[in-house]
């Protein structure tokens, strides 16, 4: 149609964005145990990566040095593509922008739902103490928990207080979610509660790295699966590939025995 204004297409953000988490080159010993090998991973925003494999396949590890709660021998660690720095305030930000949720839920046991999810960003973000409760509570809501807020940990169900502990890493703003396995110390009525909560998530956009035996979920939500082996990467791939064509006999047999 003549008169009408060019259409300039904008600039595709992933193209020229760096990823959310590039690791390269990583190395991590535990004394002799040489605990993560070569790890070359870069994940790009709203990806969801699921990392399987064996026990002490080093993949807790893996999360832990993403956040640098566990630090690296050698290699280098980047989110959206800055170095994670040592120490001071620019590790606590960026730590911000790195949630992670684990097994054991760790909520402060004599603190009240609201205030487990609001201490953290009392704390480091400049909020007034207003808009930091009402941000808590539009998550508590949103994890199906507000009903609860004044409760104790202790008085909540595992899967509750586990959808509590993804609200207080929300409460952060973080631009990544990392989960090691979230429901593995659940009940098994209780998993799919939580489940739900990060399919929800997944689908949101969250860039995303779960550690988890759950399979189903991995089927549903992953964009991608890491299969690890004595501390490499070993198959990296999407879901239905790996499930149905792994190519490893290490993962043929780790499949073998939770399918
Ligand atoms: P996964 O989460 O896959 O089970 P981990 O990352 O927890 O594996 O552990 C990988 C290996 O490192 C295991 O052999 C484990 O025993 C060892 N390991 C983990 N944490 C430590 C630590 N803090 N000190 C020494 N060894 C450790
Ligand atoms: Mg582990």
């Amino acid at each position: 149609m003549t008169g009408s204004p060019t259409q300039v297409p904008e600039p595709s953000a992933t193209a020229t964005a760096p990823p959310m988490i590039a690791m390269k080159d990583v190395q991590k010993h535990f004394g002799e145990l040489h605990v993560l090998k070569d790890i070359n991973l870069e994940v790009p925003r709203g990806q969801v990566v699921v990392v399987l494999g064996p026990s002490g396949s080093g993949k807790s590890t893996l999360c832990r040095t993403i956040n640098r709660l566990e630090p690296i021998d050698s290699g280098d660690i980047r989110i959206e593509g800055k170095s994670l720095p040592a120490e001071g305030k620019d590790l606590a930000r960026l730590r911000a922008d790195v949630g992670m949720v684990f097994q054991s839920f760790n909520l402060f046991a004599h603190k009240t739902i609201l205030q487990n999810v609001t201490l953290a960003p009392t704390k480091v973000r400049k909020q007034s103490k207003s808009e930091v409760n009402a941000r808590a509570l539009e998550l508590l809501e949103r994890v199906g928990i507000a009903s609860q807020k004044d409760k104790y940990p202790a008085q909540l169900s595992g899967g509750q207080q586990q959808r509590v502990a993804i609200a207080r890493a929300l409460a952060m703003n973080p631009k990544i979610m990392l989960f090691d396995e979230p429901t593995s110390a659940l009940d098994p009525e209780m998993v799919n509660e939580v489940l739900d909560v990060m399919v929800s998530l997944a689908k949101e956009g969250m860039t995303m790295l779960v550690v988890t035996h759950e399979m189903g979920f991995a089927r549903q939500a992953a964009d991608r699966v890491i299969f690890m082996a004595d501390g490499a990467v070993i198959e990296d791939t999407d879901p239905d590939t790996f499930f149905d064509h792994p190519k490893t006999d290490r993962a043929k047999d780790f499949l073998g025995k939770i399918l």
